[in-house]
């Protein structure tokens, strides 16, 4: 059996082809690291799986042969023609070229799931639209169970970080909202061909039954959030003063009253019970 790495090689010389760097294309060449994903996803024959950005198919071989279908969506028509190549033989693969950004992956998911039983997502993600792939995937509350993705290791860090912690930042916070995010394995950037700039991490988003804390209007909540960190110097008030979500100080100053807070902390600091318990209180205003 061939290597990733020389498999890798063979198709890109076979069909005449240079990694797309626009298209954020790096291929995966480490064998252990994509038997390593296809763990970490915890497939099986029940599972649909739909494999964002499947490139030249090193990934998406090792996931036929452990889920009951897989759903490819792929941009770059280059590597369209390779993968129907590759996999036509296959009655359990749906490919699809088209911007991930653009499908109506709901759709597609109830189109696709008949009997079997959860959907997982996987992928070695572009990094150029990394934060836009996995907003989306969170925020159109899909039904799915997981989404298991490679990303470069500061996004990562920062997705998984501990709410108010030094490498936080508004993701943790939208991340941490819709689903339990672990970090699973560090990726040397020698791992790929092209090599990346920077190394990277595969993270597991296990998404939640229900958010993590209620709210009653969750664009205000994320919205405050997103405020808070604008300017990491700013304290919270002067961040949701700048923000213009609030009638006025005044406002402000009464709900962080209610809320016991020092209107000097910086908004990094809160919880995202205390983001969730400021939005409500603005509401009830
Ligand atoms: N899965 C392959 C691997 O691990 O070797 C390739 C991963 S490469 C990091 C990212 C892939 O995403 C590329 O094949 C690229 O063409 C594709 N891609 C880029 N933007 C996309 C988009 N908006 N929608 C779908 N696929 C996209």
């Amino acid at each position: 059996m061939q290597s990733s790495l020389e498999e890798t090689k063979y198709i890109l010389k076979k069909y005449n082809i240079t990694a797309n760097k626009r298209l954020g294309q790096n291929f995966l060449i480490d064998d252990n690291t994509i038997e390593n994903i296809v763990k970490i996803a915890d497939t099986s024959k029940q599972d649909l799986v739909i494999e964002i950005g499947p490139g030249l198919g090193t990934l998406t071989s090792k996931l036929l042969e452990n889920a009951g279908k897989v759903i490819a969506i792929e941009l770059d028509e280059k590597m369209i023609n390779i993968l129907e190549d590759r996999f036509k033989f296959y009655d359990n693969f749906v490919l699809l070229n088209e911007d991930v950004l653009k499908v109506n992956l709901q759709e597609l998911i109830s189109k696709n799931k008949q009997d079997l039983v959860n959907t997982k997502i996987i992928a070695n993600l572009p990094y150029y639209i990394t934060t836009p792939i996995i907003m989306k995937l969170l925020e159109n509350k899909l039904d799915i169970e997981s989404i298991t993705v490679m990303v470069q290791k500061e996004v990562a860090d920062r997705i998984t970080a501990t709410p108010g912690d030094k490498l936080s930042g508004a993701i943790t916070y939208s991340v941490d909202y819709y689903s339990e995010a672990t970090s699973e394995i560090f990726v040397s950037k020698d791992s790929f061909i092209p090599s990346p700039e920077v190394d990277s991490e595969v993270i597991k988003l296990k998404i939640r039954k229900e958010p993590k804390v209620k709210v009653k209007n969750e664009k205000l909540f994320f919205d405050i959030i997103k405020a808070s960190f604008m300017q990491r110097r700013k304290t919270l008030l002067n961040g949701l003063i700048n923000s213009k979500l609030f009638d006025n100080k005044e406002e402000i100053l009464e709900i962080l009253d209610k809320m016991n807070l020092n209107p000097q902390i910086r908004g990094e600091k809160l919880t995202i019970e205390q983001f969730a318990e400021l939005a409500n209180l603005k509401l009830g205003h």
